[in-house]
């Protein structure tokens, strides 16, 4: 029972912090691609078709709510876990080498892209996806809120990996704070809707990452492109959709083309 009250003392500031970080990211950012900046932004939108309207975006709201509400326990989990010194995750860094800390960081990102791939492609297993992935997918053409719309257990189990790895292996919490942050940038990046990476960004060491031009043609297309951060285990498995480059190099020479912006309020 002590337990569980102890836990439940750190989700409320928990959970305002997931609230504030994420609410204010993803509604900026929604804000300025979706709203502000719409017209000029046009070429660089990759579903040219919008499909997108308040109805979707309610819905994504509601499922953004108990996301967080999900994430934030859990976190609350491995924050007791670690207050009662049962996980390896330290922030003394002098406690360990600091090389420790900078492998850490790659170890991670590593590690979540590897959980997130296969975990990804068991939830569209034909029998499975209905009853979890289902709800992420009913976004077909995505946008920020999409980042935050899950079924409710689906955090829990793309986030779960943290579990071993922190109970076997040093992290130092600072890193995992960074990790957490990448992932939540990413996730952003990869329901914004637009793609805003240059046009070489497939040619040099960066095309080992994914871009939201890789991840919308996941929601667009279905079975194909499941990597969160690195495209290595699509690549790996065959599973990455044949036209993606070629797609991504389309949007490239139509973001060339500078659209069209009706003046407002001009006699
Ligand atoms: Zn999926
Ligand atoms: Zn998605």
């Amino acid at each position: 029972m002590q337990a569980i009250s102890d836990i439940l003392k750190y989700l409320p500031s928990g959970m305002l912090t997931a609230l504030f970080l994420n609410g204010t990211l993803i509604t900026l950012t929604y804000f300025l691609f979706w709203k502000k900046f719409k017209n000029q932004l046009r070429n660089y939108k990759i579903q040219i078709k919008q499909r997108v309207n308040n109805k979707q975006i309610a819905h994504e709201l509601k499922n953004a709510v108990t996301t967080i509400i999900v994430g934030s326990s859990f976190s609350a989990v491995v924050i007791y876990l670690s207050s009662k010194g049962y996980t390896k995750i330290y922030s003394n860094f002098s406690e360990h080498s600091p090389w420790f800390a900078i492998t850490g960081f790659f170890m991670l990102l590593v590690l979540d892209d590897t959980w997130f791939y296969w975990c990804h492609r068991l939830l569209h297993h034909p029998k499975i996806f209905r009853y979890v992935h289902l709800e992420h997918h009913r976004s077909i053409d995505v946008n920020p809120f999409t980042s935050l719309s899950f079924f409710w257990i689906e955090p829990f189990l793309l986030t779960v990996w943290i579990f071993p790895v922190a109970f076997f292996i040093p992290i130092y919490a600072p890193v995992l704070g960074v990790v957490q942050l990448w992932g939540l940038l990413d996730n952003i990046k990869s329901h914004l809707g637009y793609e805003i990476y240059p046009a070489n960004f497939n040619k040099g060491w960066l095309r080992f990452l994914t871009t939201s031009t890789h991840h919308n043609m996941h929601h667009s297309k279905f079975n194909g492109n499941y990597g969160v951060h690195f495209r290595i285990w699509d690549r790996l498995l065959g599973t990455e959709f044949e036209d993606y480059e070629k797609v991504f190099n389309e949007i490239q020479q139509r973001k060339k083309i500078k659209p069209k912006i009706e003046s407002q309020g001009a006699h």
